[in-house]
């Protein structure tokens, strides 16, 4: 099946796609155990497992306009992965195509962000972590994957991003975000007052015209996505998260899934990661179909 070292269903040309998927298998930046530069290979696999019909839009995959650009090259740094992959998505939001970025480590998202067009309607982002990733530099590297939320805040303002999920954050980092005040909601408070109560809370603080999503897959609770770099305990479900993109699909023109890191992997891991990039694709096109 040489169709494997795509994602599902991307049989559209680049000119034709409504969808752009772009692997970054880079994991520089991993702090505890790496892996993640695995990931978008791995994504691409399990994507093939699922049928393509959905049961809850009516539409079926196989009629999604979907490109895959393959892998980007591999960096031999994080500044040299940030350069390349804007280099990359620039166009695709140019021309109006929703890129999907498969890493990789969390260090590959702002680069996603950052490439969104000046000038193109406001931007919010939704961003899915255990971690606050809010540190000015980690390791002497200000584009380490624990900084990643601050790039982002830096690019689309403080009051435009909105992390959900946490539960494991440095003293310091609450500290510096106690002047800069990025919104966050916490693993905690999602298990307190429900997923739908915190994702209307989280969305209607972005009020941005168009959203982009960024999932750090240790988000979810290690129980269901243990393959991961830092796998954190009391997380979400992979059933919030489907919640969390079937809300924002309206608004949703970017999604990432980050930090899944194969070589820990039974498996599930990858079909999680996978099925959320479906998950994204057909509720964009239901909302984008009016249905
Ligand atoms: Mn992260
Ligand atoms: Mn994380």
């Amino acid at each position: 099946m040489a169709h494997l070292s795509t994602f599902a269903d991307a049989v559209a040309d680049l000119d034709d796609a409504e969808f752009v998927v772009l692997g970054v298998p880079f994991d520089r930046t991993t702090s505890f155990r790496p892996g993640a530069r695995f990931g978008p290979d791995a994504i691409r696999q399990h994507s093939w497992n699922f049928e393509s019909y959905d049961l809850e839009t009516g539409i079926d995959l196989g009629e999604a306009r979907i490109h895959d650009l393959g892998n980007t090259d591999e960096y031999g740094s994080a500044e040299q992965m940030v350069e390349g992959v804007r280099a990359e998505l620039r166009p695709i939001y140019r021309a109006g195509k929703f890129p999907i970025l498969l890493g990789g480590d969390h260090a590959c998202a702002p680069p996603s962000v950052e490439a969104y067009p000046d000038g193109a309607p406001s931007l919010g982002v939704l961003y899915l972590d255990a971690h606050l990733d809010f540190r000015s530099s980690y390791l002497g590297d200000r584009r380490s994957h624990a900084c990643s939320s601050r790039r982002i805040v830096e690019k689309v303002g403080a009051h435009n991003v909105v992390v959900l999920g946490v539960r494991s954050v440095s003293h310091e980092e609450v500290d510096d975000n106690r002047s800069i005040g990025m919104p966050f909601v916490t693993a905690h408070e999602v298990a307190r007052e429900g997923i739908q109560a915190t994702v209307q809370r989280a969305l209607n603080m972005l009020k941005t015209e168009r959203l982009y999503v960024s999932i750090d897959i240790d988000v979810i609770d290690p129980a269901y996505a243990a393959a991961t770099g830092t796998p954190e305990p009391f997380g979400l479900t992979p059933r919030d998260v489907k919640y969390v993109l079937d809300q924002a699909a309206p608004r949703l023109v970017g999604l990432d899934i980050m930090e899944v890191a194969p070589p820990y992997d039974q498996g599930n891991t990858s079909a999680l990661a996978a099925r959320l990039a479906r998950e994204a694709i057909v509720r964009v096109m239901a909302s984008r179909r009016g249905r």
